[in-house]
């Protein structure tokens, strides 16, 4: 099981995640976009972070959308309305639940891939955060199939996550600001790859903890 509490401590996690990482997201963006994505991740988490207290004794649906309301209206660029799919459509398959199953984990995970495939439009191998998350979520599926604990499904999907943010380095761009570059962009690690691998590295340590 996943308690509420958990997720209160994922959230903090990640944003101190974030914090930490976050010249070296915006290293990343500076090769093959603009130079924001971790002074925009630590933006909007920072911002999310600060509504936790206000949320602290609901249900995990609605510090999800909490969270997802913040990101929309205050990161920029493309990840911010990505981002806040994730957490926002994430919310609405936990509605009222005070913890999580492995099954409900799982759909959690489904759900927020799933918006921002939707949102995004992004398909495998466009070297965005969807080649770090969709090969995590399967790995996660596959684990749980197998009746692993949450835990043990987390850790099958961060290590196809880190994995599957290698692989983004010689992938050529399709969406996104990295697209303007061309065969330029190959080379590189995608940096929404690299802010979605730490979101679930985050989950993970808080499980193991
Ligand atoms: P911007 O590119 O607008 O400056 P960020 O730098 O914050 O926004 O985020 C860039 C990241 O967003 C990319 O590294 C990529 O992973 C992700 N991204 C961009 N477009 C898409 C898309 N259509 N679908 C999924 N992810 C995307
Ligand atoms: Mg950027
Ligand atoms: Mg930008």
């Amino acid at each position: 099981m996943v308690t509420q509490a958990q997720i209160l401590q994922w959230l903090q996690a990640f944003a101190s995640e974030i914090e930490q990482n976050k010249t070296y997201l915006t290293e990343l963006d500076a090769a093959i976009g603009d130079a924001d994505h971790g002074i925009n991740m630590d933006r909007g988490f920072k911002k999310a972070i600060a509504q936790l207290p206000n949320v602290a004794d609901k249900d995990i649906g609605s510090i999800l959308k909490t969270v997802s309301m913040t990101l929309i209206s205050s990161i920029g660029g493309a990840s911010g309305p990505l981002y806040g799919t994730l957490f926002l459509r994430a919310s609405a398959v936990v509605v009222l639940k005070q913890e999580l199953t492995e099954k409900d984990m799982l759909e959690l995970l489904q759900a927020g891939l799933d918006g921002v495939l939707q949102r995004g439009k992004a398909q495998l191998g466009d070297k965005t955060m969807v080649d770090v998350l969709s090969p995590a979520v399967a790995a996660f599926r596959q684990a749980v199939e197998e009746n692993q604990s949450t835990v043990e499904a987390m850790q099958q999907a961060v290590v196809a996550a880190q994995k599957a943010l290698e692989e983004t380095i010689p992938m050529q761009a399709k969406k996104g600001r990295a697209s303007y570059l061309g065969e330029r962009s190959v080379g590189h690690q995608d940096p929404g790859g690299t802010s979605a691998y730490l979101m679930l590295k985050s989950l993970l340590g808080v499980l193991e903890s």
